[in-house]
């Protein structure tokens, strides 16, 4: 049995209950070492067998796991924040189906939450901004047409981009070429809710050259939108005029 789990974004106490459990299971334990805090590593039981996949192909990795399976073993394949965000799981479990292994997923903290904490904001604010488009620059990894930050960036939502700090000036650019102002309020999240945790407020305009000179280059999210500045207009749920099924509104 493989445990896909969600290491949480940093804090080696964000991971989940059931994570932490299946930690403590493991025969053997294959994790993120570029991302995932290593002092999560704690909770293996003695004699677990533990790599580190930033040195390992997906083949190698599919190898420990399907070893571990012949030997009765329950293997942990530890991901940073959420697996379901860039994690790249979609080709290690079709791996594992293809070679007869069960397998499930342990949820985790994103970064995107935990930035959020961090910051100290709600992304979604009434008549600000009422979505938030999770996306990446285009790098290596290319973008599907449709996708381009220009053209998300025409909807003006809150925007939360991942895997793009080394791209800051394209950033700027393709999300200015969208409609964005250079005021629009940005703050950058270098290692949220880790120890050295880091946090930038800048605007689109100064984006690039702030990023430049906090040296960011990895690790980090970068959040946009008006949703960082402050105005907004109160929820209705909580309004004393407003009924809901559990609250009749007073006039
Ligand atoms: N599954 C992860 C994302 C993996 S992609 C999640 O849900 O968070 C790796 C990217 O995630 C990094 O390049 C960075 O943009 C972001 N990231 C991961 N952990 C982070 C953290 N603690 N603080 C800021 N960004 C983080």
């Amino acid at each position: 049995m493989v445990h896909f789990v969600g290491a949480g974004p940093g804090a080696e106490d964000l991971i989940t209950l059931r994570g932490k459990q299946y930690l403590e299971q493991a025969d053997v334990i294959i994790y993120a070492g570029s991302l995932v805090n290593p002092a999560l590593l704690k909770w293996a039981k003695e004699g677990c067998a533990i790599y580190n996949s930033a040195t390992m192909t997906l083949e190698e990795v599919l190898h420990v796991m399907e070893d571990g399976e012949r030997k009765g073993f329950t293997t942990v394949r530890l991901h940073t924040g959420d697996p379901a965000i860039y994690g790249a799981i979609k080709e290690q479990m079709d791996g594992l189906a293809e070679r007869g292994i069960d397998y499930d997923i342990c949820p985790g903290v994103s970064s995107l939450f935990g930035a959020a904490a961090s910051l100290q904001i709600e992304y979604t604010l009434p008549r600000v901004s009422q979505s938030v488009i999770i996306t990446r620059a285009e790098g290596r990894t290319p973008v599907p047409e449709g996708e381009s930050l220009k053209e998300l960036a025409s909807h003006g939502a809150t925007m939360v981009l991942f895997l793009s700090s080394a791209l800051a000036k394209k950033v700027q650019e393709d999300l200015t070429a969208g409609g964005y102002g250079p005021d629009t309020p940005v703050a950058v999240v270098y290692k949220a809710t880790w120890p050295d945790e880091r946090i930038l407020r800048t605007t689109l305009g100064e984006l690039p050259e702030a990023m430049r000179q906090a040296d960011i280059q990895k690790t980090a999210l970068i959040v946009v939108g008006k949703v960082l500045s402050g105005d907004y207009e109160k929820s209705k749920l909580y309004d004393p005029a407003f009924t809901t099924e559990y609250r009749k509104g007073k006039d």
